[in-house]
């Protein structure tokens, strides 16, 4: 009994509830008697006397061997649980490091993209520069055109009059009056014709103003859109609001709760648990009420193990 009576001084903790340990543990209070039950308010194994007339006097008790039954069945829930959450987050390692290598995917298709839209707007710009500087040309022929035409035309004309001038000159050398007049007579209405000065060519010279002017606007407005941040730019984006992508937050994770805890929890719960519960409390109440009958609070008391042991999980 040394040694037993040793083994009493450290009683209580869930620990020490085995079938075959409950035997030889003795209460601390009363050293005769094994420590068979076990007091949820104070965590230890008491006697069956504590709970009716020692310090544990109505607080509520269970049986140290179905207590511990229950508790290991709380462990082994606990482990399973700790289990399945462990591997919910190898899961979640699984499924980021995928969406990982999905992102960089899409990220390196989403940049050749961008490389073929570039290029395709480059050659835009470059065919459009092309006929820019086609039009220019086409517009500068048809002046010059136009310029030749009216040179030729000027070149004609003091070829007209030079040989008009000839004759003229001619005229004024005749020594014979009557010569003279019929000469002059005969030339008359052409000389009458060349009386008044001719017209002053001034060519309009044709401006190409209005087609610079027009690619300096879309220059400007394109330097005034790129001056905007891209990201202000693409929040700006009606079809970017619409989808929602410029709302997300860089590398948001959608998080869903499948709340095992809270089925466990509710298992605690159970009809079962609590029928076996009044079960036990009856066979307490009907063994020892001829000696004492148990505080009411004793019965009415439900196990409340499984809080303090799935508190941590919440
Ligand atoms: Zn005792
Ligand atoms: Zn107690």
């Amino acid at each position: 009994m040394e040694g037993a009576g040793a083994r009493s001084t450290t009683p209580g903790g869930l620990g020490c509830a085995g079938p075959e340990e409950a035997r030889g543990w003795l209460c601390p209070e009363h050293s005769d008697r094994p420590a068979e039950l076990f007091c949820r308010r104070c965590r230890r194994c008491v006697c069956a006397l504590c709970p009716v007339l020692g310090a544990h006097r109505g607080h509520p008790v269970g049986l140290a061997q179905e207590e511990a039954a229950h508790v290991q069945k709380l462990i082994q829930e606990c482990l399973q649980q700790l289990e399945t959450k462990k591997q919910h987050q190898v899961g979640n390692i699984t499924q980021i490091e995928d969406a990982a290598e999905k992102l960089k995917a899409h990220a390196e298709s989403s940049k050749t993209w961008l490389t073929d839209k570039f290029t395709e707007l480059r050659l835009l710009l470059d065919e459009e520069e092309m006929l820019a500087k086609k039009f220019i040309d086409k517009n500068m022929q048809g002046a010059l055109q136009v310029y030749r035409e009216q040179v030729e035309s000027c070149r004609k004309q003091i070829d007209v009059m030079g040989s008009l001038s000839s004759r003229v000159w001619g005229i004024s050398q005749e020594p014979n009056p009557v010569q003279l007049l019929q000469a002059y007579t005969a030339t008359e209405q052409e000389m009458k014709q060349h009386a008044s000065l001719g017209e002053l060519s001034h060519p309009v010279p044709l401006s190409f103003e209005p087609i610079k002017s027009f690619f300096k606007g879309l220059v400007e407005a394109m330097q005034s859109t790129f001056q905007t941040p891209l990201d202000v730019r693409l929040k700006e984006n009606i079809n970017c609001q619409l989808s929602g992508s410029s709302s997300t937050t860089l590398g948001t994770l959608l998080k869903t709760s499948p709340s095992p805890e809270r089925s466990l929890f509710l298992k605690c719960k159970t009809p079962g648990v609590e029928r076996r519960w009044r079960g036990w409390e009856g066979q307490v109440q009907g063994g020892k009420s001829n000696e004492s009958p148990p505080p009411p609070r004793f019965l009415l008391k439900r196990p409340n193990l499984c809080f303090g042991f799935f508190k941590n999980f919440y």
